[in-house]
């Protein structure tokens, strides 16, 4: 049997403490993906540390600069917050297609962020892949539908969370709170390239908790849609999905954010999509064409090429629904 403490954090001062302190602690929030870890045999923490009994980190505040996210504000508070769903409806969609009802109502947005990735091999104890300092990336050669198609080469795992692919989209950032410090990032930053450190998905330290999320205020004419394509409607992660968020001015899109989950180790900014939309007027002609830069620089293996038109027609179809054109 696997032995623990428990530790219930009073404040996030106390929790970070205790990441510092104590050796192979670790933080939980709503537990879905660390408990599935450990009964994985991937963590076998010393320590839990619950971050939920820390007061005052599930709100979800307006301010002047735009919208702060706790980082306990569960998935299905972000689908069912009016502004969220008003203003930031890339966001809202996101989080309120992410998994079942359930489990939308117990995951956090901190924890969602910080999961770690689905990948057969990586939550197989019996595979030492590359995450878990091996040498090998099994997906490359064995079983890799649901696998990276883009920057798949040191590890071919993709980003599981969905909502990221909206706040990368929206220019989010998030506050990281230390034992001893505090910084302010972008969402983007906050994820790190296999390249960068193969056994991680993002660069918070080992004593660090996203403490809050901060959506930019939105310029006028901004227009956001997310989109998931599944291997199937109930619930399930994303084969593709993308977030496109589009400022319009007298029928021409002035500004465009176009990002891709599911096809890459962290999400990816569709960069050709984005600029050949600027400048244009929006039409259902324009968005096909533009649409198939969204497949520059793909590596498909050899199990998930075609997620290649899945991408392209999902990125037309969540920029039309930003633009407000039919698809
Ligand atoms: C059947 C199923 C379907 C799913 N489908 C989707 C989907 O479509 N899209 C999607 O995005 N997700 C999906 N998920 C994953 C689920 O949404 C995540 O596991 C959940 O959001 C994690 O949040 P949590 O609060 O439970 O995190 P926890 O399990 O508590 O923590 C996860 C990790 O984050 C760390 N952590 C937690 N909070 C913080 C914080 N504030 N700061 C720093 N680190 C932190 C923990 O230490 C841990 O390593 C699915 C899960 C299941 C079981």
């Amino acid at each position: 049997m696997l032995r623990f403490q428990w530790s219930n954090a009073r404040t996030v001062a106390d929790a970070a403490a205790q990441l510092r302190t104590v050796p192979d602690a670790m933080l939980k929030a709503g537990g879905i993906d660390l408990l599935d870890r450990m009964k994985e045999g991937l963590e076998r923490p010393s320590r839990i540390v619950n971050l939920l009994t820390v007061p005052d980190l599930a709100a979800i505040r307006e301010e002047k600069e735009g919208l702060r996210i706790g980082p306990l504000v569960t998935l299905a508070q972000l689908d069912q917050s009016a502004v969220v769903r008003a203003k930031w409806t890339a966001l809202a969609d996101a989080a309120g297609h992410a998994a079942t009802p359930q489990i939308r109502n117990v995951a956090t947005i901190g924890g969602n962020l910080a999961q770690r990735p689905r990948c057969w091999y990586f939550r197989n104890e019996e595979f030492h892949c590359k995450k878990k300092g091996g040498t090998t990336c099994f997906a490359h050669d064995g079983e890799n539908q649901l696998h990276a198609i883009f920057g798949n080469a040191t590890c071919a795992a993709v980003h599981p969370s969905t909502p990221a692919t909206a706040l990368v989209a929206l220019g989010a950032r998030v506050t990281l709170t230390g034992s001893t410090s505090e910084r302010t990032i972008s969402v983007e930053e906050l994820f790190a390239s296999p390249e960068r450190d193969v056994m991680r998905e993002n660069i918070l330290a080992p004593d660090e908790i996203i403490t809050a999320i901060h959506l930019p205020p939105l310029a006028a004419g901004t227009r956001s849609a997310y989109l998931k394509q599944g291997a199937k409607e109930s619930f399930d992660w994303p084969i593709v999905d993308v977030a496109a968020v589009l400022v319009l001015r007298d029928g021409r899109c002035t500004s465009a954010s176009v990002v891709l989950g599911a096809v890459a180790p962290i999400p990816r900014r569709a960069e050709a999509v984005e600029e050949r939309l600027v400048g244009k007027a929006l039409t259902r002609a324009t968005i096909e064409a533009v649409a198939l830069s969204a497949l520059d620089g793909a590596t498909p293996l050899a199990h998930n090429k075609y997620k290649l038109p899945i991408v392209k027609a999902v990125v037309a179809r969540a920029i039309a629904a930003a633009a407000g054109v039919a698809s």
